[in-house]
């Protein structure tokens, strides 16, 4: 059944470590190895079908292969255009993010969600003069040394509300041993700990940084009033406050999370959704603080030979165009409100203690019967029953990621039938783990 995808892992293995060339993707006892991808699917190299619950990690929001973006792309080609220049193209697209964004007062592009997320971290310190950057444990913001840590780190006991240790956690080897020195780290949906460590380390604090709903411990929402009260606290230090949208980008909102909660950061990155599967990302903000990155009289540099590249600039202006009027936005939340229902239902059923935790299209589930509000209550989650549903829905053809603290997604390709068979298989799943 898989036994061309097994051949390619061990010719490749010996070349590329590991078979693959981002670790995500790595599966035990092997990666699958793809061939197309349509709308809701995609196939293997052993012509598997597989309903597609990973979406590019979120990125294809309207599914595979759109094809108003397909045609943009392929006329776009046709002008020989790829990188390294400026086109009117990239100012359209900046228009349209301003017009989307409520923080898109000045927009910059690059290639990927980490390096828009190093941008702000540039942006930050150049504009304030400070260095350190906190950021909430559990998130993901890309692979960079300082980005990378405290992802998902060891679980400690010891974490009750004023003993927290704001420590930041390596999550690999190989990165600048200074690195976890400018980094300090909070629980998620936790403002009083924001606050005490912004006292604590008054006047060397640049930024705070977070997904909005924190998507990379699988799909944790923020409690009432959790963005507001950082936006009170960073305007009270004056520190800046990033909202990294790379995920919850274009998905609750045409303005992304910012719009849904009602909540204006200081800047802003996005990425994933926003060329619906080709390499684009987007930092903005406020126009006094962006303009540091202007060429020649700002003192923050900015650039990149593919930063804005012509293809990836036509998929996003047909991407874009198709996600500004909410129409999208509206379906993926319809379509979290009919799984967390099917879901329920099949728990309730079955007696089995899970839940799936879901909001505009994403979602994630966890094998406990806390609600999860912190990457403390995701981790602590049951990983081998996670890893019994990933291996029993991969094998009824939907592709599920095997780490339970990773997220799954749907886009607008996805049709009442495909959740309606996700439903049922959970049931069926359930159905089985409440027997053994
Ligand atoms: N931020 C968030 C919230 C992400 O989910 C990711 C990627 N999963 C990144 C940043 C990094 O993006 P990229 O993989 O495009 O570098």
């Amino acid at each position: 059944m898989l036994k061309n995808s097994k051949r390619v892992f061990e010719t490749g293995r010996k070349l590329v470590p590991g078979g693959v060339n981002s670790g995500f993707r790595y599966r035990d006892p092997f990666p699958l190895y793809f061939s197309r991808a349509e709308g809701s699917r995609l196939w293997d190299i052993d012509d598997n079908e597989y309903l597609d619950f990973l979406v590019a990690n979120g990125a294809c929001i309207l599914g595979h292969k759109d094809p108003l973006v397909t045609k943009a792309v392929e006329v776009q080609l046709q002008t020989g255009l790829t990188s390294s220049l400026e086109t009117e193209l990239s100012i359209e697209v900046a228009e349209l993010l301003h017009e989307m964004i409520p923080s898109a007062e000045s927009v910059k592009l690059s290639n990927t969600g980490t390096e828009a997320v190093m941008h702000a971290f540039q942006i930050a310190r150049g504009f304030t003069g400070k260095n350190v950057i906190i950021k909430t444990e559990g998130s993901y913001h890309g692979w960079q040394d300082e980005a990378h840590l405290s992802v998902h780190p060891a679980l400690r006991d010891n974490k009750t509300p004023g003993e927290i240790s704001t420590a930041a956690e390596p999550e690999t080897g190989g990165y600048v041993r200074s690195a976890p020195e400018n980094i300090l780290v909070v629980p998620f949906n936790n403002a009083a700990a924001v606050e005490k460590c912004l006292r604590e380390n008054r006047g060397r604090v640049a930024a705070m940084i977070l997904e909005p709903i924190m998507f990379n411990s699988g799909c944790i929402l923020p409690k009432d009033g959790y963005l507001q009260e950082l936006r009170e606290i960073a305007s009270k230090y004056g520190v800046l406050l990033i909202f990294d949208e790379v995920i919850t980008g274009f998905r609750t909102a045409p303005g992304g999370a910012q719009e849904y909660y009602g909540v204006t950061p200081d800047l802003s990155v996005f990425g994933k959704a926003i060329a619906n599967g080709f390499p684009l990302s987007a930092v903005m903000g406020a126009e006094e603080v962006m303009k540091v990155t202007a060429p020649g009289t700002g003192r923050v540099a900015f650039s990149g030979t593919y930063n804005g590249s012509q293809p990836s600039l036509a998929a996003s202006k047909a991407c874009l165009q198709q996600l500004k009027d909410g129409v999208v936005q509206r379906k993926l939340h319809a379509d979290s409100k009919s799984l967390v229902k099917r879901f329920e239902e099949a728990a309730r059923r079955t007696s089995v203690k899970a839940r799936l935790q879901s909001i505009s299209g994403q979602f994630q589930v966890y094998f406990t019967d806390e609600p999860v509000t912190d990457y403390s209550s995701a981790a602590r989650a049951d990983k081998a029953k996670y890893s019994l549903l990933c291996d029993r829905l991969l094998s009824s053809g939907m592709l599920f990621h095997q780490s339970h603290l990773f997220h799954h997604g749907v886009s607008k390709a996805h049709s009442q039938a495909d959740l309606e068979k996700l439903g049922d298989t959970f049931g069926s799943i359930l159905g089985e783990m409440r027997a053994t």
